[in-house]
């Protein structure tokens, strides 16, 4: 009231509207991933990332999909301390992340809530439907955002990480990002949640049609490994691959080493490409970007698209048979040497996984 009041004596209409925008509530919406009834990590982190766009920010997180785990994973988020309500989705339109119906689900919520921000994690699950939803709304998102400085000023990485930019906002709301998880930590839900749950509320989809659930794409399946392995974009631990290990067979022992460590498994693209493990464990600029307290590459050079998913790895070690191999330049501990020694010296000798 104070800010409208010292506006109306002004009689600069652009002071005005420079300190009115300044001051513009802040209401963000969260594309959020669940699963089992449970938000997924990486989408914490983007509700997380929310806290740094300003004060009095009143975030919405948005779940859609179908049946019980749904539900679950609605009540999980009306707890967050963040979240100030909860809009559910609820239709078989979404039960696979398909970007089509998704985008237009954003743009419909968009429509009705007129948030100034839009976010999600920058995973493969946001990075689908994103920019779809970003055309629909006519704006230009920010991707990989790894700082909030402001409501409208992000810092991102470049060049394969090899330079930071900071962006600032100029376009029309929505403001849409995308985050990298592993640059905002979170506590565990349990260690987040508040007394008075957020409100659930139901999206009106009644003006949503049959064509645009239909798209040019269509869900096929579904392929993932079935493993107790920890989730490999926020494991403590990572063991990783590269094509030095030369065949599918060999890379078991990545995965019996990863075992014995607790740790989650991970490949270089050359790995992938030569079909020693699916696509899915793939580290560096165009896989996973990853963060672990350990991060062990194995047979792994060290080019700049593999170091663009690890920098922010807190330890890393390297064992590789050329002393000149540059994943040694960022490593903090290496052993030059020959895998197929080091690896079955190493599984001889770390006590078993109690
Ligand atoms: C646009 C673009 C995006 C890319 N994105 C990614 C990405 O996301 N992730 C990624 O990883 N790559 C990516 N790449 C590919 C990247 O440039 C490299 O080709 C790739 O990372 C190399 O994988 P590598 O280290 O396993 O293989 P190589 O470079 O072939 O290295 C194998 C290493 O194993 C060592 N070695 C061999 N035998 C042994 C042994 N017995 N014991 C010990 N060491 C041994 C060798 O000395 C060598 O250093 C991308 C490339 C492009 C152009």
């Amino acid at each position: 009231m104070a800010i409208r009041a010292m506006l109306a004596v002004s009689r600069n209409r652009s002071l005005a509207t420079a300190v009115l925008s300044r001051y513009r509530f802040i209401s963000t919406l969260v594309l959020a991933e669940h699963e089992g009834g449970s938000i997924k990590a990486s989408s914490l982190s983007a509700v997380e990332a929310t806290k740094s766009l300003g004060e009095d920010n009143s975030v919405s997180i948005l779940l859609a999909g179908s049946g019980p785990s749904l539900r679950e994973a609605a009540q999980a988020a009306s707890c967050h301390p963040y979240v100030s309500q909860v809009l559910l989705a609820d239709s078989d339109k979404f039960t696979y992340p398909l970007a089509e119906p998704w985008a237009k689900l954003l743009h419909v919520v968009h429509k009705k809530g007129n948030y100034s921000h839009i976010v999600t994690a920058s995973d493969s699950f946001g990075k689908n439907i994103l920019p779809r939803a970003a055309a629909l709304l006519d704006v230009s998102p920010i991707t990989d955002v790894i700082e909030v400085s402001g409501s409208h000023l992000f810092v991102r990485p470049i060049y394969a990480g090899n330079a930071l930019s900071t962006i600032q906002y100029t376009g029309s709301d929505p403001c849409m990002l995308t985050i990298r998880s592993t640059s905002f930590p979170v506590a565990s839900m349990s260690a987040h949640s508040k007394s008075i749950a957020a409100a659930i509320e139901q999206v009106d989809l009644s003006t949503f049609s049959e064509d645009d659930a239909v798209g040019k794409s269509k869900f096929v399946k579904l392929s993932s490994q079935d493993t107790e392995r920890p989730d490999l974009g926020n494991a403590r631990i990572v063991v990783t691959g590269g094509r030095g290990l030369k065949s599918a067979e060999n890379f078991k022992m990545i995965e019996k080493l990863a075992e014995k460590l607790g740790a989650a498994v991970g490949a270089t693209r050359a790995a992938v490409d030569a079909g020693f493990v699916p696509n899915e464990l793939q580290v560096g600029q165009t896989g996973k970007i990853v963060a672990p307290e350990l991060y062990m590459a194995f047979g792994v050079s060290g080019a700049i698209q593999h170091l663009a998913g690890i920098r922010d790895s807190k330890v890393i070690v390297a064992i590789n048979k050329d002393a000149d191999a540059p994943i040694f330049q960022v490593a903090d501990y290496g052993i030059v040497g020959d895998l197929f020694e080091v690896i079955p010296e190493l599984l001889e000798k770390l006590p078993e996984k109690k």
